[in-house]
């Protein structure tokens, strides 16, 4: 895409910063530097080159600084730009430590705390593009980097000299540059502008911002460390697009409901800077701007939510789409609202200039953006010392907010002890102050700067039943409604008052693992015994389970109990120290079953689905090899020669029949069509491919709305009794409920008797007797009484879910079924049922 005068303007460009002269006037335009107009029409720069504009940018401006914050998950270079003035940028060590000394003012006398305001700087973190396809912030990051390193006007001038601004073009590198090689290879074909038929981050695609409290991602992971261990940002804006058909551009303030847990001054401060915008984009001509819609101040999953548990003040901005870059028409009569805050595309309060409709281009996107960006600067510097002033207000109030010995214990004691210490690891990745005893027991302080975030991750949700108007509706959540980390990971935490005696706790300390020579056995129970005994069978040991519970010396070991031999244990005896899965030496009892790794096949369809990614993804983590399976590959049969076993992710069963998924709220049955390779589902030929599989001895696990798929396809004993609901029925949009568990089975082995299961979705299972060629066994049951079912977060009809099935397995032939009425594995966080996927897989080489 490059032009040859773009490389040797590169050259002069980076001569002229080695020289260190008028660096002002010489750091080239990133139309210049690119030899495009950037924000053109059908015009993308992708994340390399904007990766070299950037480096570019630094070495011929003073103002700015790149640091890489790590690798992302396909191996590319995430990195931040550092801007602010040449000062700043060269004090940037002290304005960190004062930032850090803000956040947590645990023994900081008011006087120091006035005098580290006056001498401090907004810390401001602006991230664009975690979504791939809203692609117009990482094109005008571009632009906004280059005005600010190159400004000599005295209002931009006093702006860096207020704050440091951390600008990361995009969140999501490689997703960046998959979306913009997808459009340059549809450039001028009807496919142009068209969505991806796979993910656009490898394995979470749009959950990429849904991950931001359990850091399972590589880019999470970085960035969190970054904010949270050392840059300890004031502000924070992540800046996304939304759909095309309504408002302009979305700002804060947000929708309800709130959460109280957060403080207000958070609000205040996040409403002042969205208002400010609303105003430049007004006074610059720009039309469609709304606030208090759709996007509300509840639940901690995204960038900016987390951090405002953690004192800090996030916003939000989504600009309307276009096909990336291609510019789209759109007539007044299809503009529409019909989200929260905004019913009727009209005039409201909060909505005083609708946009009349007309073309709608990348440029405008990118015209939006940056009048909000620079309002943003605006804001944070004209109220530096608020802002820095407030950050200790908040701290503080967190810290008083409990009792100063309120605290959270994780005991030793855990049926589930890895698990346990992964929770444990995860609160200090989060830069909370954990502390361990003597024997063994974690406590979480209360009395922290991030308290709140605590008790918040560890304690039950309710969600806020907010009416708007008299009589009507509450206001529906924009995403799930709980979060509880104890239940989702089935891991005991108790309140308690903190001990002293504490130290503390070093989430990298390895668990002593003796490997004698001699067989071990591994207690069912914990997901994290999957890694170790998948890592022993690749390791080339031989690994054996109990499917009855059995006694080697005075010690009973229960049903699910695997043996490793020498050398299995001796290959992951590593594994077993890092995840802190325990084993005793046993002499092996003669009646085990040997164990082989599951060959395992993953349902993968062109409509892209993000739980056939993080399955992938927890798979691959715990072990498992899963091979993608297509749409092509399953209609070609003869699946049992490569697979034991084939997971269905929660898709919805007309995507896995057609490839069109069925659109429940719109009568609109239009699909836009992928190009052909990609159309269509498993049709007629994949439904008897996989009837085939299964009943000539394969294993068939389908996911929640997968399992409908299974019950229309197959001959089954077992139908949903919630399909035909209404949301006026039943309504559960992502809450913890309380299941009773069938003990003993291969598919239960090592599950308590009840647990908290994760349900987003109208599914419950009522079963029938089968005939004598079919065994089923009801896994998992709700509880007889609806008011036992929630454990955490919202749900509307739970006497629909009173008694039914949760989970069921069956034979099919000379094969197995396993249908999961619930999400057992919801983004890589309910650890808690990811034993009902594992162990299945390895039903699938038992007898
Ligand atoms: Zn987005």
């Amino acid at each position: 895409m490059k032009a040859r005068s773009g490389a040797t303007a590169l050259a002069a460009f980076l001569l002229a910063g080695a020289a260190s002269f008028a660096y002002a006037a010489s750091a080239l335009t990133p139309s210049e530097f690119l030899g495009f107009e950037v924000g053109a029409d059908r015009k993308l720069a992708d994340y390399r080159q904007i990766a070299k504009y950037f480096q570019g940018l630094k070495a011929a401006s003073p103002r700015v600084e790149i640091e890489v914050l790590g690798k992302t998950t396909l191996g590319e270079d995430m990195f931040m730009a550092v801007l602010s003035s040449e000062e700043n940028i060269r004090n940037l060590k002290r304005i960190r430590e004062i930032a850090k000394r803000l956040a947590d003012p645990r023994g900081l006398s008011d006087a120091e705390a006035r005098r580290l305001e006056k001498e401090g700087k907004v810390v401001l973190l602006v991230t664009c593009n975690i979504h791939s396809t809203e692609i117009g912030a990482s094109q005008m990051a571009m632009e906004w980097a280059h005005a600010l390193a190159t400004a000599s006007d005295p209002e931009t001038l006093h702006r860096l000299k207020e704050v440091v601004l951390l600008l990361l073009p995009s969140l999501n590198p490689d997703g960046q540059i998959m979306e913009t090689e997808w459009y340059r290879k549809n450039l001028g074909t009807k496919f142009e502008g068209s969505r991806m038929p796979w993910l656009y981050h490898h394995y979470t695609g749009h959950d990429d911002n849904r991950d931001w409290y359990m850091l399972t991602q590589k880019e999470t992971k970085a960035l969190t460390r970054a904010v949270y261990k050392e840059w300890f940002p004031q502000v924070w804006l992540d800046e996304h697009q939304m759909g095309s058909n309504g408002p302009r551009i979305f700002v804060p303030p947000y929708a309800d409901p709130v959460d109280t847990t957060i403080h207000p001054l958070v609000w205040r401060e996040v409403n002042v800077i969205g208002t400010n915008m609303a105003l430049r984009l007004e006074q610059a001509g720009k039309s469609g701007v709304i606030y208090g819609f759709s996007y509300d101040a509840y639940w901690p999953g995204g960038t900016k939510n987390t951090a405002w548990y953690k004192n800090i003040s996030g916003l939000l901005t989504e600009v309307a789409s276009a096909r990336l870059a291609t510019p789209i028409d759109l007539p007044a009569g299809e503009l529409a609202g019909g989200r929260k805050g905004l019913i009727e595309y009209g005039p409201q309060t909060n909505f005083p200039n609708p946009w009349p409709g007309g073309r709608w281009r990348l440029r405008d996107i990118m015209d939006y953006e940056r009048i909000a960006s620079d309002a943003l600067l605006e804001s944070c510097a004209v109220h530096r010392e608020d802002f820095l002033r407030d950050m200790v207000a908040r701290s503080r109030h967190a810290i008083t907010a409990f009792g100063t010995t309120d605290a959270y214990r994780i005991p030793a004691s855990q049926r589930d002890h890895p698990t346990a210490l992964k929770l444990a690891r995860l609160m200090e990745e989060h830069g909370v102050e954990v502390k361990a005893a003597d024997n063994g027991d974690i406590w979480i302080p209360l009395a922290q700067p991030y308290g709140a975030f605590v008790n918040e991750m560890l304690s039950e949700q309710r969600y806020p039943e907010v009416k708007l108007v008299a009589g009507k509706d509450i206001v529906r959540p924009y995403d799930v409604t709980a979060w509880t980390l104890p239940l989702m990971m089935g891991v005991t935490v108790e309140k308690a008052a903190l001990p002293g005696g504490l130290h503390p706790f070093n989430p990298r300390a390895e668990a002593k693992v003796t490997v004698a020579g001699g067989s071990v056995a591994i207690s069912p129970g914990s997901p994290e015994n999957f890694r170790v005994v998948n890592a022993a069978l690749r390791g080339g040991g031989t690994a054996a389970i109990a499917r009855a519970p059995f006694m080697a010396g005075d010690r009973r070991f229960a049903a699910g109990t695997v043996v490793l031999d020498a050398a299995a244990a001796k290959a992951a005896g590593g594994v077993a120290g890092e995840t802190g899965v325990s084993w005793v030496a046993v002499s092996a009892p003669a009646n085990l079953e040997k164990l082989k790794s599951p060959r395992v096949g993953l349902y993968k369809p062109w409509a892209a689905s993000m739980d056939e990614g993080w399955t992938r993804w927890l798979l691959e983590q715990y072990g498992f090899d899963p091979k993608p399976l297509d749409n092509k590959t399953i209609r070609e049969g003869k699946l049992s020669e490569n697979f034991d076993a084939i997971v269905l992710p929660n898709v919805e069963k007309d995507t896995i029949a057609t490839g069109k998924p069925h659109r429940e709220e719109t009568d609109m049955r239009y699909f836009a069509e992928l190009p052909p390779e990609y159309a269509g589902g498993l049709e007629k030929e994949g439904a008897k491919a996989l009837k085939d599989f299964v009943e000539s001895g394969g294993t068939l696990i389908a996911f929640a709305s997968a399992s409908d798929y299974v019950a229309d396809e197959f001959n089954v004993p077992v139908r949903n009794v919630l399909a035909r609901s209404k949301p006026d029925d039943f309504s559960c949009p992502g809450s913890l409920l309380r299941v009773h568990v069938t003990p003993d089975h291969p598919v239960t082995y090592g599950l308590p008797a009840e647990l908290a299961v994760f349900q987003d979705g109208a599914i419950a299972f009522a079963t029938a007797l089968p005939g004598l060629e079919m065994e089923r066994w009801v896994l998992a049951a709700y509880p007889e009484a609806p008011r036992d079912i929630l454990l955490s977060g919202w749900i509307h009809g739970e006497d629909r879910l009173a008694r039914r099935s949760a989970a069921v397995a069956m034979t099919y032939g000379k094969g197995k079924i396993v249908l999961l009425a619930f999400r057992p594995q919801n983004r890589a966080q309910t650890h808690a049922t990811f034993p009902f996927v594992f162990n299945s897989l390895y039903w699938s080489v038992l007898r």
